[in-house]
């Protein structure tokens, strides 16, 4: 995984050191600015993948700026600067103080003083949520596989699996278009230090096209004659 740019705007200098030090040995690389001026030569050079943003700063002030960053026709400000993830740090806990910011396009705000410990779950939880970690997604006519949740849903409907179906349709889904035998799928799917027998594949295989029928895919699953099995979309 490459690493996280994230811009801290903020003045007070402890801050920023504290941040600094906490992201030692971590994921993230930090950037500094300590007001809105230098805040916007840095994203003009570099987009970074999140801002934590201080409300209280010397000339303009953390919302505002970052409602400047929202909107596009600011100067220097492009499309990927306007989605920018920003969370806000702030003194003020009172809840209409909050809104205000959530409402300035504010992803999530940390109120001081914080733990580095929080603020960095807080940052992974933003990053997560606003995609700056690509959730994977496979689809199959009309499944889908999302690798995060580690769901499989038909048209948005929860395929409810047990675990060996949800192992055997999520392999299936990584692989499709192939023939496996009932062997390679012991090995890929079961693990090749479990002794099951070779008809074990067969029931399950069952289980999973009952459940598959019920949203009307169970021909993704094809039995190949003196080979084993198929996942495919096509006959
Ligand atoms: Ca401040």
């Amino acid at each position: 995984m490459s690493k996280k740019n994230i811009l801290i705007i903020e003045d007070e200098k402890a801050i920023r050191e504290m941040v600094r030090f906490s992201f030692f040995n971590s994921d993230f690389i930090l950037d500094e600015a300590e007001d809105v001026n230098q805040a916007r030569e840095k994203i003009v050079n570099q987009t970074p993948d999140l801002i934590l943003l201080d409300w209280m700063l010397p000339g303009m002030n953390g919302v505002d700026f970052a409602k400047e960053l929202r909107s596009t026709d600011a100067p220097g400000i492009n499309g990927d600067a306007a989605k920018i993830p920003i969370i806000m740090l702030t003194a003020k806990s009172e809840e209409k103080d909050k809104i205000k910011g959530l409402n300035a396009g504010m992803d999530d705000y940390v109120v001081k003083p914080f733990s580095t410990k929080e603020l960095i779950a807080r940052i992974n939880a933003v990053l997560r949520r606003t995609g700056g970690d690509k959730v994977e997604i496979i689809s199959m006519a009309d499944l889908e596989l999302n690798e995060e949740n580690k769901r499989i849903s038909c048209l948005g409907k929860k395929v409810a699996l047990g675990p060996l179906e949800y192992k055997l349709l999520s392999y299936f889904m990584h692989h499709p278009d192939r023939v496996y035998s009932r062997s390679q799928l012991l090995d890929r799917v079961w693990g090749g230090d479990v002794y099951v027998e070779e008809r074990t594949v067969d029931v399950h295989i069952r289980r999973l096209r009952k459940v598959l029928a019920e949203h009307k895919q169970e021909h993704l699953v094809q039995t190949i004659r003196g080979s084993g099995y198929r996942f495919s979309a096509q006959e």
